[in-house]
This record gives C-alpha cells, sequence and structure tokens, in this order.
C-alpha cells in the first residue's frame, strides 16, 4: 500500500473512491517545509448526501450482522493498520508535521488497537435487565444501533482520533460518515482501502473530505444522520451543539483543555521532570492532554524551573521525516502565527520569558513552521496565558504554596479536561482528584490509556464520555421492553 504520493485525496463512498460532485479542490501543504502534497477534495453537501443514501443503503445488512461477523472484519481493519505502520506514519508525518518517530511508535499503534479493541469489546457488551419483583414482570434493555452516524475530528492526531470514534460505531452496528480536519486527509483516506482489504461491506463507512464549515456542517445538518461524536476545539463545539441540538440528534463533544500539572515536593522528581517534558512538548504542545499550566510546590520550584529549562533545552527541532527530532513542525501556517501570537502577551502578563518564544529556523526547510519550546513563568493564574490554550509547545509555571491555594488555580480555568499530580502522598492524591474539576487524572504518569476507562472532559472541555464501555453505549440506542408474565 502506497498511497504518500498519491496527487490528489478524495473522497471514499460505497466501498469506492470517487471525485467530489462539484470539482472542488483545497490544497494540502507539507507544514514541513511549505510544500505542496497535492490537492484534496473540497466536498459539498451534495458529497454528504452520496454519503448518507450509501450509508443507509448499508444499514439494514450491516446493523444485523453478526457480532462475530462484525468483530472478525474489525479486528482485520487492525491487523491491516498494524502492517502498513511505515506508509500510514509517513502520510501522518508529511500532513501534520509531526515527528514521523512518534506517529510509528505511538499513534498509528493506537488506531490500530481503537479497531482490535472495539472488535473484542462488542462482544462482551451487554445491558440490563430488572426483574419486577412482585408485579410479575420483567424489564430488559435492547442497545439497537442509532443507524447512520456522523464522526468529526481534528488534525493533532489524526488517524488515532478518527479511529477512536469509527471503531465503536461500527462495532455498534452503525454505518458512519466521517470527516478528518482538511489539514490532515491524508491517513483517514487510506483507511478506506484497507476497510475494502478487510471486508468490510460497501457503504458501512464513508470518508468525505472537505472544510469544517462545507462539508463538516453538511453532516452536522443532514437530517438522516442520527448522531455526531465531535472532538475539536472548543469556539467550534459550540457551533456542533447550537445546530444539532434542535435537531435532537445524539451529541458527544470532546474538547479543548488547559490542563494543571501539579508537582509536589516529595514526588519522584526525575519521573516528575522527564515526563514533564513529554506533557509540554509531546507533538509540538498540540495533544488536548498537555500539561500546559505547570504548578511547583514553593519548596523545590526554583530547582524544577533550573531543570526545566535545562532539559527543554536538550530537545531537538527538526524536520519531522528525521529520527532524532523531538520537536516537528506546527500543523498550518495559520496555527503557527495564531501560537505566536501569544508571545505577545508576555510583557502586558507581566511574566517572565525562561525559554523560547520565537519562531525556530531549521536549515534547508526555510519555509516550515518551526517554533522553539517555550516556558513561561506567570505571576498569577488569570492572565490569559493561563486561561487560553495555546494549543502550541508553550507552558507556563508558577509556584504554590498549600493545597487550597493550589486547587483554586487548578479549578479556575474555563476547561476541565485533564490534571496530572506528582506526590508519593497517596491520600492527597485522592483528596485533589475528587476536588480537580476535570474528567481525567494522571498521578505519577501522563497520557497513559487502558481503553477500557471513559474519557472526557467537565466544563467547556465537552459533553459526555467515550472509550470503553461508554462509546458503545454512545452509539446505541437503549431501549427497555418490559414483559409481564403469568405465575
Ligand atoms: P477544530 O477547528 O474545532 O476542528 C475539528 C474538526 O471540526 C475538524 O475536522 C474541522 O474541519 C471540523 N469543523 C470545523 N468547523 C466545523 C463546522 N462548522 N461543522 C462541522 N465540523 C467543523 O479543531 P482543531 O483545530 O482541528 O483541533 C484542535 C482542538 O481539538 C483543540 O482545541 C484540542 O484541544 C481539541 N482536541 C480535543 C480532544 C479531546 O479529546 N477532548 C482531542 C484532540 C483535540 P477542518 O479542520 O477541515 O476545518
Amino acid at each position: 500500500m502506497n498511497r504518500s504520493n498519491s496527487p490528489a485525496t478524495i473522497n471514499f463512498i460505497n466501498g469506492t473512491y470517487c471525485h467530489p460532485v462539484e470539482d472542488g479542490w483545497i490544497e494540502n501543504i507539507n507544514p514541513a517545509d511549505g510544500t505542496s502534497l497535492g490537492r484534496i477534495a473540497d466536498s459539498t453537501e451534495k458529497d454528504i448526501e452520496q454519503a448518507v443514501i450509501a450509508a443507509s443503503n448499508a444499514q439494514t445488512q450491516w446493523g444485523e450482522s453478526t457480532l462475530e461477523q462484525r468483530s472478525r472484519i474489525l479486528s482485520k481493519i487492525g491487523d491491516l493498520i498494524e502492517e502498513n505502520i511505515e506508509s500510514l506514519a509517513i502520510a501522518e508525518c508529511e500532513d501534520s508535521g509531526k515527528p514521523i518517530s512518534r506517529a510509528r511508535a505511538i499513534e498509528i499503534p493506537r488506531a490500530a488497537s481503537n479497531f482490535h479493541f472495539f472488535a473484542n469489546a462488542i462482544t462482551q457488551f451487554s445491558s440490563e435487565s430488572h426483574e419486577s419483583v412482585g408485579q410479575n414482570a420483567i424489564n430488559f434493555t435492547l442497545r439497537q444501533p442509532l443507524g447512520v452516524v456522523g464522526c468529526i475530528s481534528p488534525w493533532n492526531l489524526p488517524l488515532y482520533l478518527f479511529t477512536w470514534k469509527i471503531a465503536p460505531a461500527l462495532a455498534a452496528g452503525n454505518c458512519v460518515i466521517a470527516k478528518p480536519s482538511e489539514l490532515t486527509p491524508r491517513t483517514a483516506s487510506m483507511l478506506g482501502e484497507l476497510c475494502n482489504q478487510a471486508g468490510l461491506p460497501a457503504g458501512v463507512l464513508n470518508i468525505v473530505q472537505g472544510t469544517g464549515a462545507r462539508t463538516g456542517q453538511a453532516i452536522l445538518e443532514h437530517e438522516k444522520i442520527k448522531a455526531i461524536s465531535f472532538t475539536g476545539g472548543t469556539a467550534t463545539g459550540e457551533h456542533v451543539a447550537r445546530v444539532v441540538a434542535p435537531k435532537f440528534k445524539k451529541l458527544s463533544l470532546e474538547l479543548g483543555g488547559k490542563n494543571p500539572n501539579i508537582v509536589f515536593a516529595d514526588c519522584n522528581y526525575e519521573r516528575a521532570l522527564e515526563t514533564t517534558i513529554q506533557s509540554s512538548f509531546a507533538n509540538q504542545g498540540q495533544i488536548c492532554l498537555c500539561g500546559s499550566r505547570i504548578f511547583v510546590e514553593s519548596s523545590i520550584y526554583e530547582k524544577f524551573k533550573t531543570d526545566l529549562v535545562e532539559r527543554t533545552g536538550q530537545l531537538t527541532i527538526g524536520h519531522p521525516a528525521e529520527k532524532e527530532t523531538t520537536i516537528g513542525a506546527m500543523v498550518s501556517g495559520d496555527h503557527y502565527r495564531k501560537v505566536l501570537s501569544y508571545f505577545d502577551e508576555i510583557d502586558s502578563a507581566n511574566a517572565s520569558l525562561l525559554c523560547g518564544g520565537k519562531p525556530a529556523t531549521v536549515a534547508g526547510y526555510e519555509q516550515g513552521f518551526y517554533i522553539e519550546p517555550t516556558i513561561i513563568e506567570v505571576q498569577h493564574n488569570r492572565c490569559r496565558l493561563n486561561q487560553e490554550e495555546i494549543f502550541g509547545p508553550v507552558v507556563t509555571l508558577m509556584p504554590f504554596n498549600n493545597e487550597e491555594e493550589l486547587i483554586e488555580m487548578a479549578n479556575d480555568v474555563r476547561y476541565g479536561l485533564s490534571a496530572t499530580i506528582w506526590t508519593r502522598d497517596l491520600d492527597r492524591t485522592m483528596r485533589l482528584s475528587k476536588k480537580i474539576e476535570c474528567g481525567v487524572v494522571w498521578i505519577n504518569t501522563w497520557l497513559m490509556r487502558d481503553l477500557r476507562t471513559p474519557f472526557g472532559g467537565m466544563k467547556d472541555s465537552g459533553v459526555g464520555r467515550e472509550g470503553g464501555q461508554e462509546a458503545l453505549r454512545f452509539f446505541t440506542e437503549p431501549k427497555n421492553i418490559c414483559i409481564a408474565f403469568e405465575n
């Protein structure tokens, strides 16, 4: 399989690659060097209509397929992703600017895991039953597929987040219309071919390329699409909710974050420091779960600050295809400029730049969008640098004196996605975990994932949970059936 040099990325509808109905195109730019990767389909509501027709035609048969049939096909898709890790990693790296080492070792394998996990999970999915004791009746809950569903995913972890939605949706017996970000279209496109090879019937998964404003919007608005699973920014999420709510579609929103990374003096210092480098700068800080607000207990603050700046200086900014690169390119020129604009805030917030704070130039790739990993020491948590999701290689640092002050600052933000706590005090981990307003807490680790666990955020970080059984519940309609019997 080698589509990474394909000049055009087109739609995958009804098991076939096809050009957009209105022949519109968008250019796909490689953010590492500013060159063109070819064009991608700029789909309209006419393409979505074709995809919905294909999905509707396939729905009855797929929804009534046995769990073993679905499980076998999904598992095969996972196997094929694993067999094609290299070509998928190359495409992902070229589209997004992420280091290929990361795509190869973490993200593409996790996309395969999504299929393997849900291939198994659907065979273990069960529903409740309740005997109405004394009334001679038994209730049980049917979990039926919703029908045709829409999955919209962002550019930061392209194939991983695309399959995070598609795998449970298909496992639960739904047919899917899915749209990746226009910035990272190619691994999603390659998935279509793998689905055909795995024997997924035509029309069960339809992948439509294009912009959010047009293609995505058409998915939200289509009356026959019963549910929307959306991952992206909070502002887009608000818009999605406004469009979808009056149509009474089922809706899952996984949105932005501004997550606290909390370091207590009694932590395993070396582990906390090393992992903080990851949670700050992995994927150029473009992970919703990055710990972008670092709070360090006062007694170790100065030492941690010095060591963090020193370790950050050891990161290697470079072309994403180079194996020693740890900091690749930002995903696009627009996003690069947005992240850089936050450096203008440093003076007005009375903050201090500890390292970075400017674009980086990679020799030979001067048109690429590179930014130096940046640490900013802030004076208070209410500044924009601590309140807004920058979504780049930019973290803030500030000390705290006690738990009460820390909890107040950790929660004093509109987001509530995740938190990381570094301490050896078990009682403290429980006190803080219960009080911090977020959907995921990591204690003495970061980004460790078990696909059985519920995943999602509180406050402006989202609505609902996906992952494990939660995802299968989201993608099914519960129907209670009450049977009366005679004694
Ligand atoms: P985004 O701009 O909100 O886009 C997300 C997806 O929505 C893209 O496919 C986008 O398409 C599409 N879209 C945009 N406007 C739309 C509309 N009107 N109708 C339907 N779809 C529309 O987010 P992003 O910049 O790609 O991703 C970064 C954000 O995602 C960050 O805020 C990050 O925190 C968040 N995120 C959250 C999680 C989580 O699990 N909570 C995980 C990863 C990322 P185009 O890109 O083609 O315009």
